[in-house]
């Protein structure tokens, strides 16, 4: 337990063997009107007396009122009929698009190069800063509750670089301390265990069981407690019998299903073939199997066994690859997120609010005012003034609600001295002049935004879709259906959501999380919106617009219904016990990470698009965690790094 829970094993539900509700809804168009109308009366850039977009509960994420403008730039309509641009007369030394991590980094990098009197500004589209790394905060019983929206831990698959390590200790973080904060026996103290959730449309019927699957522990892909769970598994789960043996025979067989093969002719075998496929082509099991298996990869790559390489599924530890005995070196094609690194699993660090403890101590870095305190505990319950991100007095600035929708040279990109950034906010088009600009946005967005960029470029930027996930953060009013039921964690491969957890419990700089079943706590429900037997890309694009189109309604009808059916038996009632619901809703989610199954370069070698994509173009660099390929936090910082050298050249 003194082993670090990983992002996959958290969301898996494999983590931590260790009256009617007030439930607010999406913020009303009208009410985003009156805020607007509201800062332009007070000339102030941002932000209402009161701002604190952390508590707001209802449809976060990707918010209404956050991709609007960009989705009409998207699609044309906005430059067709566009508003009168309004000079602000402001001009920078940098500007940044776009406010996460990568944003907040290259902002931190430049100031230490150009030194703190350089002007800078951020602009950012949604309502708060951090990006992914959100912070949700619920208020009961006069205690505040915090919640990760989105950026989960300080953890990677390969060690952080010399510069993301650097930048987390300049912030005050003692990753090594992590234990000092973390109760990891609470739950299983109390008997609680990981467990899967049987549903009936998938399997016949609802059924929750003791999860036997772990990973990463030994080479048999079962923990101490899945070798102990195993047999109540076979005895509990609603699986034929054939599934049952298929199973057992995935999990301690020895068969070599590739005899006469070497191991490096297995892997050229296993890197272009599907894991489902692997299991019911080669290892021949049940397709109940596949189902019971398809959506362990979810909280990695935000799609299931059908679009994640065998190999991969090797390097993770899945089950059925006991007899090939691979050599353990990492093969040809391999995705980053597979690859075994001890140094890099040992350096981990979960805050209540996720990573955003980790933004708010760079925003505090930048704009001290902004946030009170003065050590990197302290920050977890500090409250950020808003109002002192946008001071005109100050060098360093962050307009949050503002929208870019262009950005170009002030003549021919290679001698222009000043590049010009249009954005939007508060229905009006504005104009800042800057000597540089870095695009720390989303990829996809830069051909939109920056068109004079080659033709090749915007290809290659366009080709990084993201990933769409869900995080939805439900407070309930106490866990004693969870102790019932004797679990902590649920894999629900059947289900909406197919993974949920009780907050992992980490009490620092003042925050006490939740120790005892009767109390309020967080329960983090997180689902991949994808469509199975398509290419990845594919299945991104349609999760992508089902999240965009999905009402707060909905999503709060499926966290009810399935919180009722799983807990139900535990004596949960939706209606008496949740008492908050936010939903974390994020269509342009994880970066795209190269998949062997449908990247032949990432086979072959040779240039990737993300190289391509993030090459410096007169004025203007490119960062984002886009820009690698890699949908970690050290990787936003390293591509922001990298893009403030390239200015400096
Ligand atoms: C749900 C989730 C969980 C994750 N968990 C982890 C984890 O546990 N550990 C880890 O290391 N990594 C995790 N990641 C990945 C990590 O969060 C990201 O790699 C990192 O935060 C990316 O930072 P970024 O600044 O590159 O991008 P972002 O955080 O996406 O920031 C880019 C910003 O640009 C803004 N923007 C886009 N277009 C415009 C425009 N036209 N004008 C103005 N602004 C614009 C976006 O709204 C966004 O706020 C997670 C990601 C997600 C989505």
């Amino acid at each position: 337990m003194s082993a670090r829970i990983t992002r996959r094993d958290f969301l898996n539900g494999v983590a931590l063997t260790v009256g009617a509700a007030a439930v607010h809804g999406i913020v009303p168009p009208e009410m985003w009107a009156a805020a607007a109308a509201d800062l332009e009366a007070q000339n102030v850039p941002g932000y209402v007396p009161g701002y604190y977009p952390p508590a707001k509960t209802g449809l976060r994420g990707d918010h209404a009122g956050s991709f609007e403008t960009m989705h009409k730039v998207a699609d044309g309509a906005f430059w067709g009929n566009p508003p009168k641009a309004v000079d602000t007369g402001e001009s920078y030394d940098l500007v940044i698009v776009g406010g996460g991590f990568s944003g907040l980094a290259a902002a931190h990098y430049f100031r230490k190069a150009a030194g703190d009197k350089a002007r800078v500004l951020i602009l950012e589209n949604h309502d708060d800063f951090g990006g992914h790394a959100k912070r949700n905060e619920f208020r009961t019983g006069g205690r505040t509750i915090l919640g990760f929206g989105g950026t989960y831990s300080i953890e990677s698959p390969a060690p952080y670089s010399a510069v993301a390590k650097a930048l987390i200790e300049e912030l005050g973080i003692d990753v090594p301390s992590y234990h000092k904060y973390v109760s990891n026996d609470l739950y299983r103290s109390l008997g609680l265990k990981p467990r899967i959730f049987f549903d009936r449309e998938t399997f016949g019927t609802d059924k929750l069981v003791a999860n036997p699957v772990h990973t990463g522990e030994d080479e048999s892909g079962l923990s101490d407690e899945g070798k102990w769970g195993l047999q109540d598994f076979l005895k509990e789960a609603p699986l034929s019998a054939k599934a049952k043996q298929d199973f057992q025979r995935l999990l301690t067989g020895d068969k070599d299903y590739f005899p006469g093969l070497s191991s490096d002719e297995k892997k050229a075998r296993l890197v272009r073939m599907s894991y489902a496929k692997y299991l019911t082509d080669t290892a021949g099991v049940s397709d109940e199997i596949v189902k019971l298996l398809q959506a362990f990869p979810h909280p990695l790559f935000g799609v299931g066994i059908d679009a994640v390489a065998a190999q991969d599924a090797w390097g993770l530890q899945l089950p059925g690859f006991n007899g090939l005995k691979l050599d353990p070196t990492p093969g040809q094609g391999m995705n980053r997120d597979c690859i075994h690194n001890d140094e890099a699993e040992k350096y981990f660090f979960h805050h209540p609010d996720g990573a955003a403890t980790i933004a708010r101590l760079l925003v505090r870095k930048l704009i001290p005012a902004a946030l009170p305190g003065n050590s990197a505990t302290d920050v977890v319950l500090a409250k950020a003034d808003y109002a002192k991100l946008d001071e005109p007095s100050s060098a360093m600035r962050i307009r949050l609600n503002s929208t870019v929708v262009k950005v170009n040279h002030r003549g021919d990109p290679a001698a222009a001295k000043e590049v010009e950034v249009s954005y939007f906010t508060g229905n009006k088009l504005k104009t800042v002049r800057a000597s540089n600009c870095i695009l720390a946005c989303w990829h996809v967005v830069i051909p939109y935004i920056a068109q004079e960029l080659p033709e090749a470029q915007k290809r290659a930027l366009a080709s990084a879709q993201k990933v769409p996930l869900l995080y939805n953060n439900v407070l309930v009013r106490n866990w004693s259906a969870f102790q019932k039921l004797g679990t902590s964690a649920i894999y629900a491969p059947g289900m909406y959501h197919t993974g949920v957890n009780l907050d992992i419990p980490v009490s620092i700089g003042g925050y006490e999380c939740t120790k005892k079943p009767d109390e309020p706590i967080v329960v983090h429900m997180m689902k991949a919106a994808c469509q199975p037997g398509r290419p990845a890309r594919e299945q991104h694009k349609l999760g992508r617009i089902q999240l965009y189109s999905t009402t707060f309604e909905t999503y709060e009808r499926n966290i009810r219904e399935q919180l009722a059916r799983m807990l139900g038996p535990g004596g949960f009632d939706p209606a008496r016990d949740i008492l908050e619901i936010t939903v974390n809703r994020w269509p342009h989610g994880y970066a795209y990470e190269y998949n062997s199954l449908f990247d032949q370069f990432w086979l072959e070698g040779g240039e990737t698009p993300c190289q391509v994509a993030r090459k410096p173009f007169g004025r203007l660099a490119i960062a984002n965690s886009d820009a690698d390929a890699y949908a970690y936090l050290d990787c936003a910082i390293d591509q922001a790094y990298r893009a403030v050298q390239e200015l400096k050249k």
